[in-house]
């Protein structure tokens, strides 16, 4: 079993944050989408004995594509690859293209899974970030979505964005809350290096809420989103119905191979990255090449540390005896230091076998994991 990840770079326009593979040259999608089709041949025979079990497509704005290409996509996919008989297919769509989008059509070809980037329900954050998409635009798409039999839809947003307080965060999870969403995923800004509002914010010009105004967004969201049904199961993320079962799997360390501009795989042991350079990788593939710049084997360490700090992002914390079996090691004995300090500080409690973080705990979340980090 393997999950497929699959990079669609095209945007309209450049959001002000974003520092993804992702351009706004639209006019280069049907060269792209030539070379991805080579680069899915190069790979089918690999996969032949493989059931996929997820597929995302992701970008960029796979939905901006339109119809008359993500068909065709799909189809391709479909006669390429053998896929679960339950597969969980998302495709990410941005509400401004996605409202023109035919879901039931791509449903019955596979598509179950929508993920909408909607990041805040007012206005003046939307222009901060440079989105294109109005609060019109998310009706629409949602409307479209509700005449397809699609039934899992992701909405993603941001908190802790500059000049924002409590108060509009209230006010998101209140437009959340007029929305029909099964599944949230709700992250912390983080101004990238590079990219114009990062840029703003590292150099002072724009300020970000305080710490401690965070982390009082941080647990009003958890606790609005428990109320209105919605379940954690990871750091960032939240469902009123099931889990991404493709991010499950990039948590839990299974294999998966990703196609497309800047795309990552990993399989076994082995990880690899293809090119972020949109010329190299058709001329790579107009080469019947795989477009791969960077290679790595992980040594059973780096396995296990990997299991571990994701482990630790999931509510239901690391599976101890799964570890145990799977590295010949004495869980507890091993990790000791970092476990004791981690109780005693209240970061860190034990529940059925599983080590997870506390409320606490998920504040210093990346302080907890270097503990574990230094301790083996
Ligand atoms: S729509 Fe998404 S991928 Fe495209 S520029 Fe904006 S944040 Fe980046």
């Amino acid at each position: 079993m393997i999950s497929l990840y699959i990079h669609l770079p095209f945007c309209r326009k450049k959001c002000v944050y974003c520092d993804f593979a992702s351009t706004s040259k639209t006019e280069d999608m049907d060269d792209y989408l030539r070379a991805l089709g080579q680069e899915i041949d190069l790979y089918k025979e690999d996969l032949r004995d493989q059931e996929i079990q997820t597929i995302y497509l992701g970008g960029g704005t796979p939905s901006v594509l339109g119809q008359e290409r993500l068909v065709p996509l799909f189809e391709k996919i479909q006669e390429s690859f053998k896929l679960s008989k339950d597969l969980e297919w998302t495709m990410e769509a941005n509400p401004e293209s996605g409202k023109n989008l035919d879901f039931q059509t791509l449903n019955q070809l596979g598509l179950n899974r929508v993920s909408m980037g909607i990041q805040s329900g007012q206005k003046n954050f939307l222009d901060l970030m440079g989105r294109i998409h109005s609060l019109e635009d998310v009706d629409a798409c949602l409307e479209q979505l509700a005449k397809s039999s699609i039934e899992e839809i992701n909405g993603d947003f941001i908190f802790g964005l500059p000049g924002q307080d409590l108060n509009h965060v209230k006010k998101d999870l209140d437009y959340i809350q007029s929305l029909a969403l099964t599944h949230l995923s709700y992250y912390s800004f983080i101004p990238e290096e590079g990219t114009p509002l990062g840029e703003e914010v590292l150099s002072g010009l724009k300020k970000l809420p305080k710490d401690q105004e965070d982390r009082f967004m941080d647990h009003y969201i958890e606790d609005r989103l428990a109320e209105l049904g919605y379940r954690q199961y990871e750091l960032s993320n939240f469902t009123k119905k099931n889990p991404c079962r493709h991010n499950l799997a990039y948590w839990q360390v299974q294999d998966y191979l990703g196609l497309g501009l800047s795309a990552h795989s990993s399989y076994q042991s082995q990880r690899w990255a293809n090119t972020t350079c949109l010329s190299s990788y058709m001329e790579d593939l107009a080469l019947d090449k795989k477009p791969i710049s960077q290679r790595e084997k992980l040594s059973d360490r780096d396995r296990l540390m990997e299991k571990i700090i994701l482990s630790l992002r999931l509510n239901r914390g690391i599976p101890v005896k799964d570890l145990e079996e799977g590295y010949g090691i004495d869980f507890k004995k091993v990790f000791s230091k970092a476990i004791e300090k981690n109780i005693q500080a209240q970061s860190l409690e034990e529940v059925d076998g599983f080590y997870r973080l506390t409320r606490y705990g998920r504040d210093v979340a990346n302080q907890v994991e270097l503990d574990f980090y230094r301790t083996f």
